[in-house]
């Protein structure tokens, strides 16, 4: 599809907007689409660029460099760092995402409407949004055959008795397509062009600095372009989506600090590579099953098996491990992710660009990593796998399940690569006094400051999140839609 976007050679920009959306990724589309199409006069801020997808080769450095924040290395501080990865560009996370559904489930949201005092938080009402959702972004399982590497989880599963099954992904399969032939339903595909059909305005490679707030209310944004030049905008409500970890830090530099970016909650994740006998590998797709016999504690599914990231996940131990990467093609890469209890904190500090992170991991989090890199040991044994390898310093070579006692008696979390794709929780939202935002993401003490992102979710999903997300965000903005009215 053509770009929805403003494209602006100017050193200088000034625009006012009904409603600024700062962010275009999950929660940012998804309220710009609503409200535009409710009438209201929506324009979306974006940091990095539109890139159209298929256009840069998936894992490359190319989009590494385009498409995610600081090349993909960022690192929350803590005993161990934990490293994550965001989206930066038109899209945010959902364009470079695994793009793995899962509906928000009925008992999380019920524990977090009474553990956050979530006001008018109708399961029935977020089941159909669930499903508005869910067919908006042709949420759908693999015609036919999965690919190798995700049979691999299925098959240990069943030999285990594991419940496992396939988590079905926001794709479009051609008529007679495998599981390698799906497109990606991401923001771009989806809630950006609904938003630019109904009038929003998307302008790209444009960073918000800071609010300007007068009392309660926040009156305009100051933005730099890429190229340098700076920027006003101004606004009658500003809904903050940056991000788990940009919102807070956005919303400090512009001195809200209350309760703002002291409970980051993530999913820890700890890998392995496993070889097995004939090949499996699929360089630029991710196996589509889970195992979910120990969730929401502990979930095992598989990761990106480029061979750099095989070469990666061989590099905590690679005078033993590496050469398994000329194996590449019989290796794929998998992953056990825990719902962690510790807590992060994101802290805006001035002169710098980016804000500090940090993690607390807890006894019972690293217990929880342990027991899981040894289960997806085992896992991947009862598949067939004849080599495994952990990822950490020191690890041994697991080649049957006596081996696994090895393995965790060497295993320490400060040694091991612990990194996360998922973030989320810091601006969480309820009633509840630890909560930054209202019921319906308002924050605290200003009139028109709305966050609409990852930063809502109370605690860690323990499911891959985007589908709350988005919930959240529909849900949200259509409680604004009830309650303001388009100035038309
Ligand atoms: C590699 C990877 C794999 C993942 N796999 C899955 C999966 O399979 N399933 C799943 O459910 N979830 C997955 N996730 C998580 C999912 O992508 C996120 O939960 C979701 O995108 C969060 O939405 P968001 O709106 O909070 O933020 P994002 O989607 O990250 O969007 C935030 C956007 O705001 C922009 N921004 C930030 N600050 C500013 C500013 N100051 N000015 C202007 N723009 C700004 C950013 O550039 C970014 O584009 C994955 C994430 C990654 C990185």
């Amino acid at each position: 599809m053509t770009e929805p976007v403003i494209h602006t050679a100017a050193t200088e920009v000034n625009y006012d907007a009904e409603i600024l959306v700062i962010g275009s990724g999950a929660g940012g589309a998804t309220t710009a689409a609503l409200l535009a199409e409710a009438g209201f006069d929506v324009l979306v801020v974006e940091e990095g660029e539109w890139v159209e997808q298929g256009s840069v080769v998936p894992f490359s450095l190319e989009q590494m460099d385009r498409q995610y924040r600081s090349g993909g290395v960022t690192v929350a501080l803590g005993l161990p760092s934990i490293a994550y990865t965001e989206g930066r560009c038109a899209g945010g996370g959902t364009e470079v995402n695994s793009g793995l559904y899962r509906r928000p489930p009925a008992d999380l949201l019920e524990r977090w409407r009474q553990q956050y005092h979530i006001r008018d938080l109708d399961p029935d009402e977020m089941n159909a949004i669930a499903a508005e959702i869910e067919s908006a972004l042709h949420v759908t399982t693999v015609p036919g055959a999965v690919s190798a590497p995700s049979a691999v989880l299925r098959r240990g599963a069943d030999a285990l008795a594991w419940e496992n099954s396939e988590s079905p992904r926001w794709m479009i399969y051609p008529p007679g397509g495998d599981a390698a032939s799906g497109q990606r339903q991401s923001m771009t595909r989806t809630y950006l062009p609904r938003a630019h059909r109904a009038g929003a305005r998307l302008l790209t490679r444009c960073r918000v600095k800071k609010l300007s707030l007068d009392g309660t209310r926040a009156n305009h944004a100051e933005v730099e372009l890429a190229n340098g030049g700076p920027g006003r905008i101004r606004f009658r409500h500003v809904f903050v989506c940056g991000g788990a970890i940009h919102t807070p830090a956005l919303l400090q530099r512009s001195g809200l600090r209350d309760r703002i970016g002291d409970t980051l909650a993530v999913h820890p994740t700890v890998k392995l590579a496993a070889r097995f006998a004939e090949p499996l590998n699929v360089p630029d797709d991710v196996p589509v099953h889970q195992v979910k016999e120990f969730a929401p504690e502990i979930s095992f599914g598989g990761s990106a098996s480029h061979p750099g990231l095989i070469a990666l996940s061989l590099a905590d131990n690679w005078g033993e491990f590496g050469h398994a990467v000329r194996d590449w093609k019989r290796v794929s890469v998998y992953y056990a992710a825990i719902t962690s209890e510790g807590k992060g904190r994101v802290k805006a500090v001035p002169g710098l660009r980016d804000p500090l992170v940090a993690y607390h991991l807890t006894s019972r989090d690293r217990q929880l990593l342990r027991s899981g890199l040894s289960r997806l040991t085992l896992l991947m044994l009862a598949a067939g796998a004849d080599e495994v390898y952990p990822s950490y310093h020191h690890a041994p070579v697991v080649r049957k399940a006596a081996d696994i006692a090895d393995l965790q008696r060497s295993f320490a979390t400060t040694k091991a690569t612990v990194m996360t794709v998922h973030l989320c929780s810091t601006v969480p939202l309820g009633e509840h006094p630890l909560c930054a935002a209202d019921s319906f993401g308002r924050v605290r003490g200003m009139r028109n400051v709305w966050v609409n992102d990852a930063s809502l979710l109370p605690d860690a999903p323990g499911v891959n999140p985007q589908g709350s997300v988005m919930a959240f965000a529909v849900r949200n903005a259509r409680r604004f839609i009830g309650t303001e009215r388009p100035h038309g």
